[in-house]
């Protein structure tokens, strides 16, 4: 067991003295509050988050990551709450910790491959900051290395949620060797006589190759110190349960899969790559279609390598890869290896920024040699998805758009159980059914016999499949009865606001309702009721007029004021992207409630006069959330281009939420980039930052993109 001298002696290697420091801090912090308890090996409990740190100190991770390894379980074992971890150490080692401690609480065994793809989801989903993926393979790796201390029941339910969600999870950020290490050690739990005849067999057939695979080896290095290229030649043991899935799912004998011989030749350059191929195609015959260049064409996790198949001595079938140092790294240890190679100089850039650099590293590869979209979609939707994944009370998995409610949980589950909703509980507690659902929790509706769907419940869906099954409904009541629903709801509404309907003077009433587009207040309840308009809304503009009704004239529409915290009944075009400082107008839409557009939008030109459906809205404070725009910079291709252009962007604070590149001429690439911003005034700095790099042509806001595709597709 590592003692935390040798520890902090391996990260002064890398870190300051002062981030060594807090490591200690969080060593004794976790010393303290572990006091008393031990693990089931016997060992004192703080020698698990040392052994989690340790590994993560190979990755050569930050010191807020590995004070996080130290106070993972904290929060979960001794009860100490986040806030003390926050005041004690810094905000960022808090939300890991917290972050890692939700996982923990996550019960997660699946029945099926579908299923367990979205258990994957939800728990990336779950981790916006990468690095708290990262400390929780870190600590299933030490946990499945002491699996033996616990009974064979426990044994097993680990083993099976490391095989089917932790170690895809690694696979899929590229983190192959913690990969390969799960993989084995979840095998051999599971079936353990299995592993241990395969295992066997692996031995004794490498041994009775051994000296012709010697032979191999020497012959290939002897080849390149003589053509002068430095070189590792080594042997690649495949591990054990990859063996195992490949005499499973291709149904080939042990022989066929371990009659091929592998070699990892690691070179020190991309050149001497392809020099060193040609070397080999020299020496030994090539297997036709076995030649794969990733290093021109890396692969959607951003591996790199060269590889063939020859025939090597005696007909002996060889694989060999080809591949630099970095390369190497990248393979085994994936969006970790980030911070081995960008420790060097991170004065003034979180990794939290760094590892989106990386994120557009790879962007960066991929985009220079086929359509990005594909792999946009691995890494975007696969490490930051914008679904929320949470469970029914039976464990089944149902995937929404982020900030859905349980409304929308409802009607995603079955229409009726929508409709006769009259309460839910998220992670067994009562709650709102207007909160929006976080990934990971599990909701229940509780229902009534007969149908409870109401037009309030349209204040906080926001599904189409929820808003169109609550209209339909609501679109079959009597005319009285949703005039009754929808005075109640409007009743409701104002009265939040602090004003009664009754107390209205008569004359303002009428202005009001001109003001809105409806001819009597019969009519607009009636269209409350029947889901055409939304209460709170409705509400909005009435007590917006009431404010202003005195120094404004008759007939003069009273802007309704918006901050973008309006919650979901507020939506923003994605035609025109509006944000903070554009002039916006209001269009009201029965499907998505009200959605603001920018005034220049062209989709609502042929409406915009219409009182009916716009309104003008401003904007107000500023809400602290972001929007979204789009630009588009046209740049001279060059190497590093798109890597600079993210790296402007990030130093502004901003997220990049999707990059799209389109070579337009020759040595020309067009970049169509979302980002998410404050307001105009932090767009505007943005796209005067990045005219300032060398090779760019153009910069400038996209207002109309969507149209200009929906146009394309329709
Ligand atoms: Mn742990």
């Amino acid at each position: 067991m590592e003692s935390i001298g040798a520890l902090s002696k391996k990260l002064s290697d890398y870190l300051d003295p002062k981030k060594v420091k807090q490591v200690n801090k969080a060593y004794n912090f976790a010393c303290e509050a572990h006091s008393g308890q031990f693990r089931s090996s016997g060992d004192p409990y703080v020698t698990h988050p040392i052994a989690v740190a340790s590994i993560l100190s190979s990755f050569r991770m930050d010191e807020d990551s590995l004070s996080a390894a130290m106070l993972h379980d904290v929060i979960e074992d001794t009860g100490i709450p986040k806030s003390v971890i926050e005041e004690k150490f810094n905000k960022e080692v808090a939300e890991l910790v917290d972050g890692v401690s939700k996982l923990d609480k996550l019960s997660i065994s699946s029945r099926n491959e579908a299923e367990a793809e979205n258990l994957q989801k939800m728990v990336l989903a779950m981790s916006k900051d990468i690095r708290v993926i990262v400390v929780k393979l870190a600590d299933r790796l030490h946990n499945m290395r002491t699996l033996l201390y616990l009974n064979r029941e426990k044994q097993l339910k680990i083993a099976r949620e490391t095989l089917e969600i932790y170690a895809p999870i690694a696979h899929r950020i590229g983190m192959n060797n913690v990969y390969r290490e799960l993989e084995d050690l979840a095998f051999k739990v599971i079936y353990p006589t299995r592993h241990e005849r395969l295992t066997a067999a692996v031995k004794k057939n490498r041994g009775g190759q051994k000296r012709t695979l010697n032979k191999i080896q020497k012959e290939l290095s002897k080849k390149l110190l003589d053509q002068g290229i430095p070189a590792l030649v080594e042997g690649r043991e495949k591990h054990i349960y990859s063996i195992y899935r490949k005499m499973k799912q291709r149904q080939r004998s042990f022989e066929e899969i371990m009659d091929v011989y592998a070699i990892k030749i690691i070179v020190d350059t991309p050149e001497n790559c392809y020099r060193t191929l040609g070397h080999i195609h020299s020496l030994y015959k090539p297997v036709e279609g076995r030649f794969k260049d990733y290093i021109a064409i890396p692969k959607s996790n951003g591996y790199q390598s060269l590889h063939t198949g020859v025939v090597g001595l005696k007909g002996f079938p060889v694989e060999v890869q080809i591949k630099t140092q970095e390369m190497n790294d990248m393979a085994e240890n994936g969006i970790a290896s980030h911070w081995l190679y960008k420790s060097g100089n991170q004065s003034d850039t979180s990794p939290q920024i760094r590892a989106r650099r990386w994120v557009a590293g790879l962007l960066e590869m991929r985009d220079k040699y086929e359509s990005t979209e594909e792999f946009i979609e691995s890494v975007k939707t696969d490490i930051f998805p914008d679904e929320i994944y949470v469970f029914t009370p039976q464990g089944k998995i149902i995937e929404m758009s982020g900030g859905s409610t349980a409304i929308d949980f409802a009607y995603a589950v079955h229409t009726d159980i929508g409709h006769h909703c009259r309460a839910c509980r998220i992670n067994r507690r009562l709650a709102p059914l207007s909160v929006p659902l976080e990934s990971g929790q599990t909701v229940e509706i509780l229902t009534e016999k007969v149908p409870q769907t109401s037009p309030a419940w349209l204040n906080f869906a926001v599904t189409p499949r929820a808003r169109n099954s609550i209209r339909h409904y609501l679109s079959n009541l009597k005319t009285s009865e949703a005039r009754k629903f929808g005075k109640k709801l409007l009743d409701q509404s104002l009265g939040n606001m602090g004003i009664k309907l009754r107390d209205i003077d008569k004359i303002e009433l009428r202005k009001v309702l001109n003001n809105i587009g409806v001819r009597s207040l019969n009519r607009l309840l009636e269209e409350i009721g029947l889901g055409l308009r939304v209460g709170n809304i409705v509400a909005q503009q009435i007590t917006g007029f009431l404010k202003g009704s005195h120094n404004v004239k008759e007939r003069e529409v009273v802007p309704l004021e918006i901050t973008g915290s309006e919650g979901l009944i507020v939506n923003y075009a994605v035609c025109c992207k509006p944000i903070p400082g554009d002039s916006v107008i209001g269009h009201f839409t029965a499907e998505r409630g009200l959605v603001v557009h920018q005034e220049r939008c062209k989709n609502i030109l042929s409406v915009r006069e219409d009182p009916q459906q716009c309104f003008p809205v401003n904007w107000g404070e500023p809400s602290g959330r972001s929007f979204n725009a789009q630009i588009k910079v046209v740049g001279k291709d060059e190497p590093g281009l798109l890597a600079n252009l993210a790296s402007v962007i990030t130093s502004q604070e901003t997220n990049i939420a999707s990059i799209q590149t389109t070579e337009i001429n020759t040595g020309m690439h067009e970049f169509v980039l979302d980002l998410e911003v404050s307001d105009r005034l932090h767009l505007s700095k943005i796209l005067r930052k990045i005219r300032t790099l060398n090779s760019i042509v153009s910069v400038s806001r996209i207002h109309d993109w969507e149209m200009r595709q929906a146009t394309a597709l329709h």
